[in-house]
């Protein structure tokens, strides 16, 4: 349930709803908002007797049961969007980002050439893969390390913010050292260890739905993030499996906004990922924009044909400066700022 605070509540009256809620069992949650404070109580569903007793408690307005498997992340624990700061870029709440980078870092050079790519379009986060979860053991992994020390490099001479994968719990305080944004892929979408740990990390997380991850499930395993106190969470639809084979996955475009419907966390989509070629990647990028999303990540390199992972679904400097320009287009039109 939510213990919804009067407005101006002081914090004394918070205090005692903490103590009071806990002496019964649940574990506290509190969220901050501009004037108010929201408690979550998680616990066993509460009675209507119980429900009553916490509500005649001092300076609480309401009590709320949320009914849905997941708490933090639902609409119901907070009914207003939440934006996220990844470095000093906000996003959510009506403000539109382009993440852009290369699918793995591979060199100085290559990842000096994707930044410049990004940062001249306009794209205002840089995404790049030091750790790569391969499908097979014999494909390129990352740098790794070495890829770490390349993003920071590339952000001190760009001023992007970084997001890069964590693959493996034991890699969380490593990576979170070096990331500005932590990145979740969708094979560890339900790597609920590796989900805790990136929860402590004090980090912002970008998390993808897996791909046969019901929304249920997503948000589900987006409540092992917030449950361990990190509340910022960006959720990332990146395709589905289908039947259909004529595309690498099949972006599921309703998602944004079944999303956004039951969740308050902002929602980005990654269409190069469910395209898998770069002549698609447009078309679903605005599709996505257009159906709600608050961001993308768009994987480029400035000769994609050289990449050593994911070659045919990156953007070369032209192709991503084209669906920049109708991006803007397309956020203005929807009233939001890019
Ligand atoms: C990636 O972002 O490069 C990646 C591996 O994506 P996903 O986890 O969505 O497959
Ligand atoms: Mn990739």
């Amino acid at each position: 349930m939510v213990i919804v605070m009067a407005k101006n509540a002081p914090s004394e009256a918070v205090e005692r709803v903490l103590s009071e809620i806990t002496a019964l069992g649940f574990t506290p949650h509190i969220s901050e908002g501009e004037s108010r404070t929201l408690i979550g109580a998680i616990g066993p569903a509460p009675t209507e007797e119980l429900r009553e007793q916490l509500s005649a408690l001092a300076n609480v307005d309401t009590v709320v049961r949320i009914t849905k498997p997941y708490k933090l992340a639902s609409r119901e624990f907070r009914h207003d969007d939440t934006f996220v700061m990844i470095g000093d870029v906000r996003t959510g709440n009506g403000r539109f980002v382009v993440a852009a980078g290369p699918c793995g870092v591979e060199s100085r050079e290559q990842l000096e050439g994707a930044a410049a790519i990004a940062k001249r379009h306009g794209a205002t986060l840089l995404r790049g893969g030091a750790y790569k979860p391969r499908t097979s053991p014999y494909a390129f992994q990352g740098l790794q390390e070495e890829g770490l020390r390349l993003l920071e490099e590339t952000r001190a001479a760009t001023g992007l913010p970084i997001i890069t994968e964590v693959t493996a719990p034991e890699l969380v305080e490593q990576v979170a050292a070096s990331a500005d944004m932590l990145q979740i892929g969708a094979r560890n979408t339900q790597n609920f260890a590796l989900l805790a740990e990136v929860g402590k990390a004090g980090k912002p997380v970008l998390f993808k739905r897996g791909m046969s991850t019901s929304i249920t499930e997503f948000l589900q395993a987006a409540e092992y993030i917030l449950s361990q106190g990190n509340p910022n969470v960006v959720l990332c639809e990146r395709g589905i499996r289908t039947f259909e084979t004529a595309t690498r996955f099949t972006l599921d475009i309703s998602a944004v906004p079944v999303l956004k419907e039951l969740s308050h966390l902002p929602v980005w989509v990654d269409p190069s990922h469910a395209a898998g070629r770069r002549s698609l990647v447009s078309s679903l990028a605005l599709a996505s924009a257009a159906a709600g999303a608050d961001g993308l990540i768009i994987e480029v390199h400035a000769k994609p044909e050289e990449a050593k992972s994911d070659a045919a679904q990156q953007l070369n400097d032209a192709e991503f400066g084209q669906l920049m320009t109708s991006l803007k287009a397309v956020v203005a039109a929807l009233g939001k700022q890019l």
